[in-house]
């Protein structure tokens, strides 16, 4: 028996409709031909059981050629960009990447998209950060410190360490407190380095995970003239998704340095670091490996390696950890989307964390991002027997050692 046009086609290319059509012209959506329906994906999302179409459904409606029917709801927004499917997949499908990115930027161009996060990402084009502060109040956090920090225009030399702050790291409260230690800490290792300032924008890899792949390599193509202004050897960022951005991403719009997050800076420095780590916190420390420093970029050890150079730290491990590590919720829009988030689930992820931190008996949650520690410092007021629970970024905690050396 003869096959209908329409099957043919369907039997040639995997899947009919535009979308799928066009995932099927890069390498990365011709994969998800490979997938298993084996539902891994699906299991291990932290949001899967709320999503109409988690990842394995949502390939299972392009086979039927009906992916209308996943643009036709708003779930897709729950995902958080966690790398958790990709990671999984045993046909190594970019799940995160490609289908759940494209599949975003499909739902922008249809004009799916919650306020919250139209806000976030107009701010990211008209101030060039997500939280629509002044770019002139980018360096601000920096006024108190000394030695100053030093910033590329006001300098005028070369310098070895172009460090890249980040949004959240430039204007949150928490942020700025955790950029104050991590300058301290450099100033003390007598790094040479200096800071962008006004000239930087954001890095854009969320509002990219986000589904702004326009807006992404607009901020990316900013960032790549105020870097080429100045001499540097290499860059390093207070922010894994910054890292992440500038690693992986940036490179492919033709802006490429050696970059490094200041954990694997800093742990690549421990032999002069740890001699100066000589006030004692005797506490036990829980590590939250954030998304875009495990999962997407495979470092787990250097974080690990400077809290256990703090003497009196007992380094816990949490039930989630490593390469199971569950996101803080801010990832791929989601520091945007809590209102959304909210209405849909009733729960915080980062709530869940820091019921594995309490579970392990911790004093302190140790993290490397900026987008956790609100997260989570918000989540220990909500968290029965959590008020306890401080929660620090790694760089505080190093200064805390340092402080008695004056
Ligand atoms: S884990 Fe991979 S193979 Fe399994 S259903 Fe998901 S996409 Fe398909
Ligand atoms: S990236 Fe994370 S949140 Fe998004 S679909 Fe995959 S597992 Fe779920």
């Amino acid at each position: 028996m003869m096959a209908a046009p329409a099957m043919e086609a369907a039997d040639a290319a995997g899947f009919t409709d535009s979308f799928s059509l066009s995932l099927e012209e890069v390498e990365e959506g011709r994969r998800i031909r490979a997938c298993l329906q084996c539902a891994a994906c699906s299991g291990i999302c932290p949001f899967g059981y709320l999503m109409d179409f988690p990842p394995h459904k949502m390939i299972s409606a392009m086979r039927a050629g009906m992916f209308e029917k996943v643009m036709g709801v708003d779930s897709l927004w729950l995902c958080v960009s966690c790398y958790a499917c990709a990671q999984i997949c045993p046909a190594q499908i970019p799940l995160t990447n490609g289908l759940m990115t494209r599949a975003k930027e499909e739902m922008l161009l249809t004009g799916s998209i919650p306020a919250e996060l139209q806000e976030a990402l107009e701010n990211s084009q008209r101030y060039g950060n997500a939280l629509g502060e002044p770019p002139r109040r980018r360096a601000d956090w920096a006024m108190d410190i000394e030695p100053a920090v030093p910033i590329l225009s006001k300098i005028k030399r070369p310098v070895e360490v172009l460090w890249f702050v980040g949004d959240y790291a430039s204007y949150h409260p928490r942020g700025r407190q955790a950029s104050q230690a991590l300058a301290r800490v450099l100033n003390r290792l007598d790094v040479d380095y200096g800071i962008l300032g006004p000239e930087e924008n954001s890095d854009g890899d969320s509002q990219r995970l986000a589904g702004e792949t326009g807006l992404f390599e607009m901020l990316a193509e900013k960032n790549a003239r105020a870097f080429g202004k100045y001499e540097f050897e290499e860059i390093l960022t207070t922010d894994p998704h910054a890292f992440n951005a500038l690693k992986n991403e940036y490179p492919a719009l033709g802006i490429s340095y050696p970059v490094a997050h200041y954990s694997q800076f800093l742990a690549g420095r421990l032999d002069r670091l740890q001699p100066l780590l000589t006030r004692e916190i005797p506490a036990r420390v829980a590590f939250h490996d954030p998304c875009y420093l495990g999962r997407a970029n495979g470092i787990y050890e250097d974080p690990r390696r400077l809290l256990t150079a703090v003497p009196g730290v007992e380094l816990v491990e949490m039930l989630h950890t490593r390469e199971t590590s569950i996101c803080c919720g801010g990832g791929g829009g989601g520091m945007w989307l809590d209102g959304f988030r909210w209405e849909k689930a009733h729960f915080r992820l980062s709530e869940i964390r820091v019921q594995e931190a309490i579970d392990v008996r911790a004093d302190i949650l140790a993290v490397t991002c900026p987008y956790e520690m609100p997260r989570f410092e918000d989540a220990t007021k909500t968290v029965t027997g959590a008020k306890h629970l401080v929660v620090k970024d790694i760089a505080e905690l190093l200064v805390d050692s340092l402080i008695e050396q004056g």
